[in-house]
């Protein structure tokens, strides 16, 4: 079961810290905010996802570590 990843991209600070920790999934987009890279991007917006269930633990420590707290994962 993939996994539904968001990020109020509004919010962003951008620190780079989701970056870091799970390259595999966020980038940094054009606006210099924290995206959600292309393969797992669903539709227009750069702020919401899907990624495969091996990222879980990846993309957990980045919602941990948000330090504004505007990642969030679902499993679906
Ligand atoms: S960790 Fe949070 S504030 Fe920092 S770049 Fe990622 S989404 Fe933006």
């Amino acid at each position: 079961m993939p996994i539904k990843v968001t990020i109020r991209r509004d919010e962003c600070i951008s620190d780079g810290v989701c970056i870091s920790l799970c390259p595999d999934v966020f980038e940094w987009g054009d606006d210099g905010k924290a995206a959600i890279v292309e393969q797992y991007r669903v539709g227009d917006d750069l702020g919401a996802g899907k990624v495969p269930d091996e990222l879980e633990d990846c993309v957990k420590q980045a919602v941990e570590s948000c330090p504004v707290q505007i990642i969030a994962m679902e499993k679906e």
